[in-house]
């Protein structure tokens, strides 16, 4: 028998063992849920978005025990951890509020006949998702998912395994009917293909993940042999342009933050820091002062600002990259190292002089690791922004907002910034292009993701 392990990463030691569940426990749990996701679809969209306001209230209400939870299974800073719960309240009164009119039939104007669309449920969906927001994840897909009507199987990742079953309760208690939000307990999520065989099952209508480019590319491919829809949001590498004319204080400022949330474990996490040769000098002193001022410590310490790895395999890669980086010719301005003691900490480091072809470049840098890079001018700037796989978030730095957008234009990303640190936003939409992924969510596009848009015609 198989066990799930989760231990705290602020000391390494274990928290809970759990049990992993083998074929039978699965399958009856997709019997229910697939059940209860049939019975969910029927009830009004009005209704659905009445219950999705309570899970808002019980999030507020249980925002102390969740906080606590994420804090202890992946080692956020307390702060940042109460703010992902309250961002999920938020999205709940925002998909309350404005799913149903999102999802209204559509009228269209036809020849002879009536004509119109719906968007309906999808039925029962699939959502992978990652440990770096536990609860902010799965929420950001859950709260339009079910007012749209699905049913939801939660395959979280194992490391937030305790968050994932506080998620599944808060769903019931807040008066969802129970099996409509299942959590699965799985070990080994791809060994030995138990994720690819719940996609290929007729009772899955789609499925959804947030996680690393390998764990994307084994999930759309099964999506794709299933002939399914999938929505994939993946790594990012996000450049941060900083122009000539822009406000270095400010903008090296804003670096420090759009770097080291969430001890640097975001996909929309700033990067790669291009920046013109003007004031390359003037911006690195700064954002390295930043840098250096910012605490690292215990998680649970208010005064924390950047806590330990989530696993230690995640501080592993991050050393690999730095000592790559620095043999390819890359220059250590501050940190490098492994901090001494329990738990997963790393320093907060910044490297200068990088460059396409260097670990800290080219790949997801998923730790508190920067990477600066010195643009010649325009031009070049843009080039080594789009000199990436990647293609999540974008952020420039200028005194003149028209010229920011002007640049945004030339680089490939999901969303562009201007004068901002990226940032999702549940009125906006959220996703990637190129290896970043596909589909969106948040906002209109993510909740019409899961839905069937049909076509009615009456002659
Ligand atoms: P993974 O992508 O491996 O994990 C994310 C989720 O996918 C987990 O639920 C995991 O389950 C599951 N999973 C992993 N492999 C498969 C598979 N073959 N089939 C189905 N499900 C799978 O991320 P890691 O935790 O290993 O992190 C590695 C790197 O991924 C990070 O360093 C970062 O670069 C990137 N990442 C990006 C995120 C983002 O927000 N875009 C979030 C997390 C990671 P289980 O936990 O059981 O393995």
């Amino acid at each position: 028998m198989s066990t799930i392990q989760t231990s705290n990463p602020a000391t390494g030691r274990p928290i809970t063992s759990y049990e992993a569940w083998d074929a039978e426990r699965i399958e009856t749990a997709v019997q229910r849920a697939h059940a209860a996701s049939r019975a969910w679809a029927l009830i009004p969209v009005a209704e659905r978005a009445s219950r999705v306001a309570r899970i808002g209230q019980a999030l507020r209400s249980h925002a102390g025990h969740l906080t606590r939870l994420v804090v202890e299974e992946m080692g956020k800073p307390l702060a940042e951890a109460r703010g992902e719960v309250d961002k999920s309240a938020l999205t709940a009164d925002y998909y309350a509020a404005n799913g149903p009119g999102i999802l209204a039939d559509v009228r269209v104007a036809v020849d002879g006949a009536e004509a119109w669309v719906s968007y309906e449920p999808a039925g029962l969906v699939l959502a992978v998702m990652p440990w770096n927001f536990p609860v902010w994840q799965v929420m950001r897909f859950a709260l339009p998912s079910l007012v749209a009507g699905n049913g939801i199987l939660l395959k979280h990742a194992s490391n937030v395994t305790g968050s994932a079953l506080a998620l599944q309760d808060l769903c019931v208690r807040a008066g969802l009917p129970e099996h409509l939000v299942t959590a699965l307990l799985i070990a080994d999520a791809d060994v030995p293909g138990t994720t690819a065989r719940l996609i290929e099952d007729d009772r899955i209508a789609a499925v959804t993940l947030t996680g690393s480019n390998r764990a994307g590319a084994a999930v759309g491919s099964a999506a794709g042999r299933a002939a399914k829809k999938s929505v994939l949001e993946l790594g990012g590498s996000d450049a941060f342009v900083v122009l000539a004319d822009a406000d270095i204080e400010q903008a090296a400022a804003a670096a420090v933050k759009a770097r080291f949330t969430n001890s640097g474990q975001s996909c929309v996490c700033a990067k790669r820091f291009i920046v013109h040769q003007d004031v390359a000098d003037a911006f690195t002193e700064a954002f390295v002062a930043g840098v250096e001022e910012l605490t690292v410590g215990d998680p649970r310490d208010p005064g924390t600002q950047v806590g330990p790895l989530a696993r230690n395999d995640l501080r592993e890669a991050i050393q690999r990259q730095v000592e790559d980086s620095v043999a390819a010719g890359a220059r250590l301005l501050t940190g490098g190292k492994a901090l001494p003691g329990d738990g997963f900490f790393y320093q907060p480091t910044v490297l200068a002089d990088t460059e396409p072809g260097m670990a800290a470049f080219d790949e997801e840098t998923f730790g508190p690791l920067a990477a600066i890079a010195v643009a010649s001018d325009e031009d070049d700037a843009v080039r080594l922004a789009n000199a990436t796989s990647f293609g999540l978030g974008l952020s420039v730095w200028t005194a003149r907002s028209a010229r920011g957008i002007e640049v945004a234009r030339r680089i490939t990303s999901g969303a562009a910034f201007v004068n901002a640190v990226v940032a999702s936003d549940p009125r906006l939409p959220f996703g990637g292009t190129k290896r970043s992924g596909h589909g969106r969510e948040l906002a209109d596009a993510g909740i019409r993701e899961f839905t069937n848009t049909r076509t009615y015609w009456i002659g």
